[in-house]
């Protein structure tokens, strides 16, 4: 069981309970939670939000068709990677294990809280190492297992069979982060495993499709077991009142999200087409999500090249397997416009 897996004494601890836990009715006088009384927005934020943000997990379920008792929001999946470490690896003594190269932050959020990382290089073909992962899954029993897919940095979703066999293999928690799941068309979900294995656990954000970054909200969705824990230790009121009303009224708004989704996947094929002829790339990796990895002759050069011209992207040459690449999002059209004249003229530049 799912919960074996949790440090002891998460199982036993009595969390706190807010006034909004206490009382989650309708009342005409609310003098329970020392609010100050008078409402300056206009808007109810004098108020505390709700703990448990129900309206929007139901909206959730209701377009996402992530099942209510599924879910628990954080303030971006951030903090729900930091929680779930938190639950089930005990300082000083666990691990959990990760692939390379992936998402900064599972390594970063382990350390912080003096958990030990086991790094498991992806293949040159920069899939997941299947066997790899196996036997480090036998040697360390780390407490969690993440996979990033699609995975950042280099783009790639992994076949939803490899990752059933790895989280049906892994006796502990496995996290499967899809952060960018909403830019790949053909994108089966690791919540579809949920049903026959408690141990599988996924993460969404608002902050890529759903144009929410600065909202901070990040969605769980794993087995009543392990929601119960992130509920038992989240502070109670993580996800704002802004926050939720700017995740119901994204959701209301699904079309307008799918009309730019198209525009960016018909951007990425203009940018993987347009980036062919220039001498300076030399592989444009495949990628599932809204950002393109490319390998360069001199990453770093051609990164403050970019900067000089006002163009931000993201080095990654110093990740394994990654030497002299860089990340590019896919921006509007007018930025793409910008950053293939800014190639142009590195073409011109280094060919003349
Ligand atoms: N997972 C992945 C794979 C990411 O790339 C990011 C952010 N770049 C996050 C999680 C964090 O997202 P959030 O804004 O929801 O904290």
């Amino acid at each position: 069981m799912i919960a074996d897996y949790m440090r002891s004494h998460i199982l036993s601890l009595e969390s706190y309970t807010s006034a909004r836990d206490e009382f989650s009715g309708y009342a005409e006088v609310y003098l329970d939670a020392n609010e100050n009384w008078k409402d300056f927005s206009l808007s109810g934020k004098n108020r505390y939000p709700d703990p448990h943000a129900s309206e929007l997990r139901r909206k959730i379920e209701e377009v996402m068709g992530f099942r209510v008792e599924n879910t628990v929001l954080g303030n971006g999946s951030d903090e729900l990677i930091d929680m779930l470490i938190r639950i089930f690896a005990e300082p000083g003594k666990d691990c959990v294990l990760i692939e390379r190269p992936t998402y900064g932050e599972y390594k970063v959020f382990a350390e912080i809280n003096g958990v030990e990382v086991i790094n498991v290089p992806l293949t040159d073909s920069l899939e997941l190492d299947v066997d790899a992962i196996k036997s480090s899954i036998d040697e360390k029993s780390p407490k969690i297992v993440f996979i990033c897919s699609p995975n950042n940095p280099t783009g790639r979703s992994y076949d939803i069979d490899v990752i059933r066999e790895i989280a049906d293999y892994n006796p502990s928690l496995t996290v499967i982060d899809e952060a960018y799941a909403d830019f790949d068309p053909s994108f089966v979900s690791a919540y579809t495993l949920l049903k026959d294995n408690e141990r599988v656990a996924v993460l969404r954000t608002f902050s890529k499709y759903w144009a929410l970054a600065a909202s901070r909200i990040g969605i769980l969705i794993a087995s009543p077991v392990v929601i119960k824990a992130v509920n038992k230790i989240k502070a109670p009121y993580n996800v704002s009142l802004s926050a939720q009303r700017d995740g119901l009224e994204a959701l209301g708004n699904a079309d307008g999200r799918k009309a730019v989704l198209e525009e960016i996947l018909g951007e990425k094929k203009r940018l993987e087409g347009e980036f062919g002829r220039f001498s300076f790339v030399e592989k444009i990796y495949r990628s599932d999500a809204n950002f393109l990895l490319i390998k360069v002759s001199d990453a770093d050069a051609l990164y403050l090249y970019l900067m000089k011209k006002g163009i931000i992207v993201r080095n990654r040459s110093r990740e394994p397997l990654l030497s002299n690449t860089l990340r590019i999002t896919i921006g509007s059209k007018e930025e793409n416009d910008k950053l293939l004249e800014a190639f142009d003229e590195r073409e011109k530049s280094t060919v003349s």
